[in-house]
């Protein structure tokens, strides 16, 4: 049963991260997600059914557009692949529960906001919103309707913090630190690990930004540095080790 369960959820998987990535290529710049449908985007050719698979068709036309030979973007592949893989750990790893759903939450979250912030720099409000009613709803299924106001109040409080950095980073650096997404991120992440332990995954999440920011810097590229993807995946990293971040949270009552 669980080897049935696991191709189910990974195709699931790779199907949702092909429309993640329409998603987070069109919604930035302005596109209708449902027109026009599946094309390439260097002659406009649309694809057949057989051309627009999963996976599949990208490795039997070894990358490229069957009308013209352009390189399909390589972010279409890795999109799929990485929602189908992250969908099949979550099962693998907590089985049908509450965690399991917020991962398909986080997983989604982290392939939509990887393609939209580092491509445009943009992390979108829709599939935040969306998250947000999803993991509500998962609080009340599970944690009954008691569960919904301190849900919210964590959300209210990481958000404001964020607000408060951002607002004490643009006086420092005359400029926004934190983008507007990042911030209305955090209040998912107060949301799913309470304002606590969404602390340390704030802090976390500028360790991990913080090799890409340096070799960004180093190579003197353009100085913006998206934060989001960091965010994200910190908010991942933290809700599979729960416990032993929060054991982070209980040094602190030490002092
Ligand atoms: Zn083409």
């Amino acid at each position: 049963m669980t080897i049935y369960y696991s191709i189910v959820i990974f195709i699931f998987g790779i199907i949702m991260g092909s429309f993640y990535n329409v998603l987070a290529t069109r919604l930035p710049i302005g596109k209708s997600i449902i027109k026009p449908g599946s094309h390439c985007d260097a002659c406009n050719h649309k694809l057949k059914w057989y051309e627009n698979i999963p996976l599949i068709s990208y490795i039997i036309q070894k990358g490229k557009c069957k009308n013209c030979g352009k390189q399909i973007p390589f972010d279409v592949f890795l999109s799929e692949l990485a929602t189908g893989v992250l969908f099949l750990f979550s099962y693998l790893y907590f089985g049908i529960s509450y965690n399991f759903f917020i991962m398909l939450i986080l997983s989604s979250l982290c392939v939509i906001i990887f393609v939209s912030d580092f491509k445009y720099m943009i992390i979108l409000d829709s599939p935040l919103i969306i998250a947000g009613i999803l993991v509500i709803i998962l609080k009340t299924v599970y944690y009954g309707y008691k569960a919904i106001i301190p849900t919210l109040i964590s959300g209210i409080i990481t958000f404001l913090v964020m607000l408060l950095v951002g607002f004490i980073g643009k006086k420092m650096y005359k400029r926004d630190a934190l983008g507007g997404g990042d911030i209305k991120l955090s209040f998912i992440l107060g949301m799913i690990l309470g304002v606590q332990v969404a602390m340390v995954s704030l802090i976390f999440s500028t360790f991990l930004a913080l090799p890409y920011a340096l070799a960004t810097i180093a190579l003197k590229k353009d100085s913006e540095v998206p934060f989001g993807p960091f965010i994200v995946s910190s908010l991942f990293i933290v809700f599979l080790y729960y416990d032993k971040f929060y054991n982070i949270v209980k040094l602190f009552y030490l002092f």
